[in-house]
């Protein structure tokens, strides 16, 4: 500790009074780099160390810098404990968590941060300026950042927890008309309760506490409400709405705290989450307003009609079939994720394009179960960045391509979402894998996707079945095409 002081002093010395407002420029900085280095996969795991030293960087100046009226940060040793039981539940987590299982703990962690937020409102109810109140009452910026920070935060926490129950495969979805409706009701009591609150005039905030706890309660109702209904493949838009809304819910923290770099981060977090819900919706072809009431895609079952047969493929011939095919379309799905078949699938493009095939890749924006997901995965096995199609431009191909081998794809290439408006995937852009000349799909049996219902691709008459694990069967595909 008597170190700790002697650091701070000297600091405060050579750098004056401003020596957090310093320290938090820098952070903000590296969080700024941080993130411009996630947009690539090549960087990514560089942009992630970044940012985690910016965080670090603003978390060990606040307590050794941070004063209010002359006085450091008391209770030192509560932070420090926390910290490291923080440190070490989340080290254990992550390590020990599947590949597989990321998409929950995303959203896990991505709820606590909104958990955080809202506790932040919570305490500092209680303590907000008299000298505020006696000018303005609680009609004033300051309650108007707390009531919203708690609102945002606790929406963010209980949706993310239901979110995280979703991509856990406990919770299933439940589809109601009558939920949109309450989702809506609650939407304008919270606003309504924040307007409420403000307008109480100079009173002691400590006396209408029970009012924040109530406002606290709904929503939590709320948050797991407008998480309910949506499912199918409407899932990622969800997700990266929460992202945003503890970003911003992190934001009104640092208004509150005039605090520079939790306002930065936050604001970093809140937009790059805004822009991705923005991307998801036009991926998924959703309205905004739609997610927010928690309506979401068509609500019939979506069944196939299976008059067709399906035709299998064996090992030998879809090694043929590749191997002499001049363009080659891989789709990668979650399957691909849950097999850990990167590696191979990049083997099989080395010795085919080795062979003169021309081999690309189709990546669906919400392809896997986290936005990115196939980028990450792709780039984990060294898959050159230009082989890479999106969606768009792979479709405008797509009736060129020999054969496009779907593995472990389901939802992503499902004609439904063109040509059945009651299925819940309907007006999804797809990848029209059903175009290319052929097609092989590599996949273990007829399981279903994640938004649960039959795929008439599997039937079309150009499609071909090759079942197993795609690990497997790919590892099949390639001894053969060495062997031929
Ligand atoms: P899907 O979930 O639609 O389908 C995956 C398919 O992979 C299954 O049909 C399964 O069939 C097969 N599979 C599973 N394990 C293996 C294995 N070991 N080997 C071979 N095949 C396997 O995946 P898509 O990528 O096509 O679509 C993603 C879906 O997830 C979309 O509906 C999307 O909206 C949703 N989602 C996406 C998020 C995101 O941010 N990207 C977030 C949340 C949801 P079988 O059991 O027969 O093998």
């Amino acid at each position: 500790m008597d170190e700790l002081i002697k650091v701070r002093e000297i600091l405060q010395f050579t750098l004056g009074g401003s020596v957090l407002e310093i320290t938090y420029m820098i952070a903000s900085i590296l969080f700024i780099i941080g993130l411009k280095m996630l947009s690539h996969p090549d960087t990514a795991r560089r942009g992630n160390i970044w940012a985690a030293v910016g965080m670090a960087l603003a978390i060990i100046s606040t307590i050794v810098f941070h004063q209010q009226d002359g006085e450091h940060i008391g209770n030192i040793g509560w932070i420090l404990g926390a910290i490291a039981l923080g440190t070490i539940i989340g080290t254990l987590i992550a390590k020990r968590v599947q590949m597989t299982a990321m998409p929950q703990l995303v959203s896990f962690f991505n709820g606590m941060g909104g958990g955080a937020a809202a506790l932040i409102s919570l305490m500092e109810f209680p303590h907000i300026s008299q000298a505020l109140i006696t000018r303005h009452g609680l009609l004033n910026g300051q309650v108007l950042v707390i009531l919203l920070g708690l609102m945002i935060g606790s929406v963010s926490f209980a949706g993310s927890m239901i979110a995280y129950g979703k991509l856990d495969g406990k919770i299933g979805d439940i589809r109601s008309g009558v939920l949109r409706i309450v989702n809506i009701a609650l939407l304008v009591l919270l606003l309504g309760f924040i307007v409420y609150i403000m307008s109480l005039g100079q009173v002691e905030p400590s006396n209408v506490m029970y009012l924040v706890y109530i406002l606290f309660a709904v929503s939590l109702i709320y948050g797991v409400s407008f998480v309910m209904p949506i499912g199918g493949a409407d899932m990622p838009v969800v997700i990266s709405l929460l992202n945003s809304f503890t970003g911003v819910a992190a934001a009104m923290g640092g208004f509150l705290y005039d605090n520079q770099v939790m306002l930065t981060g936050g604001i970093l977090v809140g937009s790059a989450g805004t822009i991705l819900t923005v991307l998801m919706c036009k991926a998924m072809n959703r309205s905004l307003t739609n997610v927010i009431i928690g309506a979401f895609g068509g609500g019939a079952s979506g069944e196939a009609d299976q008059d067709g047969h399906i035709k299998q493929i064996g090992v030998p011939d879809a090694a043929v079939l590749l191997n002499y095919s001049p363009r080659v379309l891989i789709i990668p799905g979650y399957g691909l994720a849950v097999a850990q078949a990167q590696m191979l699938c990049h083997e099989l493009d080395k010795l085919l394009e080795r062979n003169g095939v021309d081999v690309k890749y189709a990546i669906h924006p919400v392809a896997g179960r986290m936005p990115g997901h196939m980028n990450v995965l792709l780039a984990e096995a060294d898959i050159p960045y230009d082989k890479l199609l999106e969606s768009e431009e792979a479709n405008q191909q797509m009736e060129d391509v020999d054969v496009a081998i779907v593995i472990g794809a389901n939802d992503v290439v499902n004609p439904a979402a063109e040509d059945d408006p009651s299925s819940p995937i309907a007006g999804m852009p797809i990848l029209q894998a059903y175009k290319a000349r052929n097609i092989i799909v590599m996949k273990r049996g007829m399981g279903k996707g994640y938004a649960g219902i039959e795929n008439n691709l599997f039937f079309d008459e150009k499609t071909n079945m090759l079942f197993g694990n795609a690990k497997e069967s790919l590892q099949q595909v390639v001894n053969e095409i060495k062997n031929m």
